[in-house]
């Protein structure tokens, strides 16, 4: 090879990888810029970079990552110098590791999987975490009337919104609802916790779905994991139910409420922000999680009563008056904000507000009255309106 091509070769060498270098940075400052605003590609990021940021009065760490089907976020303010980066990500995955591996029903070898397979109505011992998830449940249902209910299991399959993903070709018959429901209802249900913790069904083929309470559980495992550490000031976000504690430097934490604008992904838009202080906020809705069969488009929260989904309308509809949009519970326990976030969402703002204001819970029901999404009509609770919040300017 001559010396001047030599040359040359090297020279086009050194501008290849100037380009490359260049279009990597480019792609990934427009990754990032699309991370800030959506919460998934965020939480990605916050998984790589510890996000050490001066507040006001303290240092904020941001760590996140993946667990039960969705992302994790979790942040701290001013938190005691062994709790870096890895070693609060260790602990918080430690933490929902334990919980997905009990309450799962993605996976066969959870305590709530190896119940469900159970042919039998003999009881079955748990963990007291289990027992503890599953009796809260049963309160929560006796107080909705079986508007939030755990064992609509087989219906989740039947709409094929449970682990089994294959798609839906047919709407289930009359029949085959009503076949399905037979098998359902919380009063088939039992869990002592003395002098070991169990669980019974009174149906052998009664099916536990821990999805609409589990994730509000792990929230407060985290936190409570977190506060016992002498973690004073925090937040965890887990695919949208949060807690908070103490502040963010001086700064109350303030989160947001989405408008349920119906899209499997588009970026979120706030409609009210919130500073819950001390309390947990869990949201339910149809507008991320749904099918869509011929022209009906139809939610994930299954109204136990009628073994359908809570929303069954045609995407097209001119006038969706009738439609939910979501709703959002404030409570000190955030297992208990998210099955009631599900419950009452299945009951509607009508219904639930009187409930809501009969038990001085704090509920928030925005609901959607046209196809465009502009707006987004409020049904607040009298509890509700004296939780600070205001809209964005
Ligand atoms: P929520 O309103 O909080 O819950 C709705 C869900 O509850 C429905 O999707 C249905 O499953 C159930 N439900 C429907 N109607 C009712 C009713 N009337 N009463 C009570 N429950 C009802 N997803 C994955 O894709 N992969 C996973 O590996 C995975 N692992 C998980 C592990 C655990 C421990 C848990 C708790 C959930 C897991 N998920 C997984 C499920 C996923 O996170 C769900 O989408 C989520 O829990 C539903 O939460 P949501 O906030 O969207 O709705």
């Amino acid at each position: 090879m001559s010396e001047n091509k030599a040359r040359t070769q090297k020279s086009w060498g050194a501008y290849g990888a100037l380009r490359t270098t260049l279009i990597l940075a480019l792609v990934g400052y427009l990754l990032w810029t699309l991370g800030k605003s959506n919460p998934k590609v965020k939480a990605f990021f916050d998984r790589f970079v510890s996000d050490q940021k001066a507040v006001a009065s303290g240092t904020i760490l941001s760590v996140g990552g993946e667990s039960m089907g969705t992302y994790w976020n979790v942040k701290t303010v001013s938190a005691p110098k062994e709790w870096d980066g890895a070693s609060l990500r260790e602990k918080i995955a430690e933490t929902l590791d334990a919980v997905d591996a009990k309450m799962s029903t993605y996976r066969d070898d959870s305590e709530i999987s190896r119940f469900n397979a159970l042919d039998s109505t003999d009881w079955f011992e748990v963990s007291p975490e289990t027992a503890k998830v599953v009796a809260l449940a049963l309160e929560i249902s006796r107080l909705t009337d079986g508007a939030f209910d755990i064992t609509v299991g087989p219906l989740v399959d039947l709409w094929r919104f449970g682990p089994n993903k294959a798609p839906l070709t047919d709407f289930p018959t009359d029949d085959k609802i009503a076949e399905t429901r037979a098998v359902c209802g919380w009063q088939n249900l039992e869990v002592k916790t003395e002098p070991s913790a169990a669980l019974r069904k009174s149906v052998a083929a009664l099916q536990i779905d821990l999805s609409a309470i589990a994730k509000g559980y792990a929230v407060d495992a985290v936190t409570e994991t977190l506060l016992d550490a002498g973690i004073e000031n925090l937040m965890v976000d887990i695919g949208g139910e949060v807690r908070c504690a103490g502040a963010k430097g001086d700064k109350p934490w303030t989160l947001g409420i989405e408008k349920p604008v119906v899209s499997h992904d588009s970026v979120p838009q706030i409609h009210r922000f919130v500073r819950p202080n001390a309390l947990a906020l869990a949201t339910s809705g149809g507008g991320r999680n749904f099918s869509v069969l011929g022209k009906t488009r139809f939610s994930h929260i299954i109204d136990p009563r009628t073994g359908r989904p809570t929303e069954i309308g045609a995407p097209d509809a001119k006038n969706a008056a009738a439609e939910r949009g979501s709703v959002s519970v404030l409570d000190r326990s955030c297992a208990k904000a998210d099955a009631l976030a599900t419950g009452l969402y299945v009951l509607g703002s009508a219904e639930g507000k009187k409930l809501a204001d009969a038990n001085g819970w704090p509920v928030l029901y925005l609901d959607r009255v046209n196809e465009n999404d502009e707006a987004f009509p409020e049904t607040e609770s009298e509890a509700f309106k004296t939780v600070d919040s205001f809209l964005p300017k």
